[in-house]
């Protein structure tokens, strides 16, 4: 079972999928339909697979273990993933809107499944942006969006300061952002798997901080994981969340 949790064959699981998740994903996105299959597997268009890393487990060392990284995305992320599948078994209509639809508008998802969605659908949705933030090549330095840093917060420095200050201060499980919203950028941390999506905010930058993402190699020390979050922030992504942010 441990070679199937992979990322190599995970790839060709969810290609051999794509098919099926596709056409799910189609009917709530019709403009994917035009796109050739590999934009789909690399765009926002999440479906109801589970992403595979660009990178190995290992890739991440000395920031993240292995082995943190592989419980992480094959046993966490898979949770997520199987408990949302679970919960929607039975309703097409929502599995239709796809993940994101669903944690964007949970007034709109039947209020008995409502906490569900948003804790395990949140939790997919959740991880599936964050391993794509993160990676072993931080990119470029942003342009766009490192200005935008500086003139709201007042430099870099400042905001790394102020993010890891909001990530201290999440007491138990969640997550720290930082977002747009309504044109502005904001540092925010959202319990459980809470997506900023549900607020109106679309996240440019996340940091996963459950103890599940850091306690193997950190165990109580969160601090240190955060500031190890900025060797392994993938900046042209962050560049192009922004950029995609901006015109929405
Ligand atoms: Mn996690």
């Amino acid at each position: 079972m441990k070679s199937s949790s992979r990322p190599r064959l995970d790839r060709r699981q969810v290609l051999k999928l794509l098919g099926a998740g596709f056409a799910v994903a189609s009917l709530d996105l019709g403009r994917a339909t035009a796109a050739p299959v590999t934009a789909v597997v690399s765009s926002s268009a999440l479906d109801w697979t589970l992403p595979p890393l660009t990178f190995t487990y290992q890739a991440l060392k000395p920031y993240l273990d292995a082995q943190t990284m592989e419980l992480h995305h094959a046993k966490h992320h898979q949770a997520y993933l199987n408990n949302a599948k679970q919960l929607l078994a039975g309703h097409p209509e929502l599995l239709a809107r796809g993940p994101e639809g669903l944690v964007r508008d949970l007034g709109r998802v039947p209020e008995a499944l409502r906490l569900g969605i948003r804790n395990h659908v949140g939790g997919h949705v959740n991880h599936a942006f964050f391993w794509k933030i993160i990676g072993p090549d931080q990119g470029t330095a942003p342009s766009q969006l490192g200005g935008a840093i500086t003139d709201t917060f007042g430099s870099m420095v400042e905001f790394k300061k102020q993010f890891a200050d909001v990530a201290l201060k999440r007491f138990g499980s969640g997550w720290v952002w930082l977002s747009l919203q309504h044109g502005a950028l904001k540092i925010h941390s959202t319990a459980n798997q809470d997506s900023p999506l549900s607020d109106g905010a679309t996240p440019l930058l996340g940091l996963d901080v459950w103890e599940h993402a850091y306690y193997l190699h950190y165990q109580n020390r969160r601090a240190e994981y955060v500031a190890a979050f900025w060797h392994i922030l993938n900046w042209t992504q962050a560049e192009q969340n922004y950029c995609a942010a901006l015109k929405a």
